[in-house]
């Protein structure tokens, strides 16, 4: 089941539970902003993930300063991960909402060591996209981009 979509409180949320001690986890590393822990359904051999003690509901609720944290951890994993475990390769996976198969509410990073035998498949294949809607799709987050940059300097 899903958690609850609980952005702000952070109350009934596991990972805010794991991140006070409250809940059990195995945890690799913590400092003042962030903990990592194991996923307790691995995707692969020592699959991780890096959260912000903060609770934030998703990478669009998330403050810039607490994903630096985070993205900073995240590397922090990934260099033990390859010196651990000697993967083939390392994926970071995030998930924001349920259509992107997000489970759980409170922002966090997957760091996944690869092998070539683990059988994990990409998410999408390389198929040319049509360069007209390439060119009105980028025209279209562009300005969005352009109307943001214009806001913040307001
Ligand atoms: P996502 O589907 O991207 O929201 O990922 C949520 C991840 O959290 C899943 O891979 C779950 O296996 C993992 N997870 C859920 N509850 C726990 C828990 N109590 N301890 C460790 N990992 C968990
Ligand atoms: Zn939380």
């Amino acid at each position: 089941m899903d958690s609850q979509d609980n952005s702000g409180s952070g109350e009934g949320c596991i990972f805010c539970a794991i991140a006070a001690g409250e809940a059990p986890s195995i945890r690799v590393y913590e400092d003042e902003h962030t903990v990592a822990f194991m996923d307790i359904n691995p995707a692969t051999r020592g699959h991780v993930l890096v959260i912000p003690r903060l609770h934030a509901r998703d990478l669009l609720d998330v403050s810039g300063d607490e994903l630096l944290h985070v993205m900073s951890t995240v590397q922090r994993v990934a260099f033990a991960v390859e010196e651990a475990l000697h993967p083939d390769g390392i994926n970071l996976i995030q998930a924001n909402r349920r259509a992107a198969f997000q489970s759980v509410y409170h922002f966090h990073v997957h760091v996944i060591p690869r092998w070539w035998d683990d059988g994990l498949r990409p998410p999408w294949s390389h198929r040319a996209g049509d360069p007209d809607e390439l060119r009105e799709l980028g025209q279209r987050v562009k300005t969005a981009l352009d109307e943001g940059l214009a806001r913040s300097q307001h």
